[in-house]
């Protein structure tokens, strides 16, 4: 099953780990012509900014093709963008990378090349979390590059809780808000550059608005120290990184959750 839906930059295409997709493709006007557009193993998720749509009834269809040949979709959006969800989900965006912190998002891979180092074939498991190969996830490398974009961090009162169902769960979670440039899915991996400290992912949910995407709260919880996940590479030189994300000299500490939550949030 695959879904697609509109942000104010681009579209994000989800489908699932059972799929085991290894390329996505795209055709525009008719679901006829299609061209692979990117390499998607051990992805559940890609986002495209690439195809600047013509008109505004553009038809664009993607589906994907799984390791076995089998084709999944085609499922179609048309251009037809709702301008008020559009503008909604850019003063969104606008919003996070002004006052939003730093992070990485760093997508987990959920297939491609078992881990050479840890995993056992008679076991059919992964055998060292701490493997330096792996990163404990029994796919070789572990996570995709990480990808440097800004969150909203919401303060933890009751008030603003409530309505965030599986905090109860995770008591100590963070709560982060991200515009939906940047697809989150449960167990990737978000560094807070702010504080050094590293998260995993439990649940996303995304409000989307007159089906457009405009934004995800994510609930992550802090890796103790010894997690692999804290060598990963890329999140060590993350100062360097960090002059590259736009407006990330802003003010950090000034944000207002209020805006973001209670009252569109729904279950993805
Ligand atoms: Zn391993």
């Amino acid at each position: 099953m695959i879904r697609v839906y509109p942000t104010a930059t681009g579209r994000i295409i989800r489908w699932s780990e059972s799929d085991n997709a290894v390329t996505l493709e795209r055709s525009i006007h008719s679901p006829s012509n299609f061209s692979p557009i990117a390499d998607v193993v051990g992805r559940i998720v890609y986002y495209d900014d690439q195809y600047i749509p013509e008109a505004l009834n553009d038809m664009i269809w993607y589906q994907l093709v799984a390791q076995d040949g089998k084709v999944i979709g085609p499922a179609r959006i048309v251009n037809l963008q709702d301008k008020l969800a559009e503008a909604m989900a850019d003063r969104i965006r606008q919003h996070v990378e002004g006052f939003g912190v730093p992070i990485a998002v760093v997508q987990v891979r959920v297939g491609g090349k078992k881990c050479s180092r840890c995993f056992s074939t008679s076991t059919n498991k992964t055998v060292d979390r701490m493997c330096p190969v792996c990163y404990g996830t029994g796919w070789e490398g572990g996570y995709f590059e990480p990808v440097f974009t800004k969150a909203i961090k919401v303060q933890q009162s009751e008030r603003t809780l409530k309505s965030i169902t599986p905090v109860v769960q995770f008591p100590n979670a963070s709560v982060l808000v991200l515009s939906s440039d940047v697809p989150v899915s449960p167990k990737d991996i978000i560094a807070d550059f702010q504080t050094g400290g590293i998260y995993r992912v439990q649940s996303v949910k995304e409000t989307i608005e007159r089906n457009t995407a405009l934004s995800q709260t994510v609930i992550a919880t802090l890796l103790p120290l010894e997690a692999p996940e804290y060598s990963l590479p890329g999140l060590k030189d993350y100062e360097y990184k960090l002059e590259n994300i736009p407006g990330s000299k802003a003010q950090t500490n000034n944000w207002d959750p209020d805006v973001f939550l209670g009252n569109s949030i729904k279950e993805n």
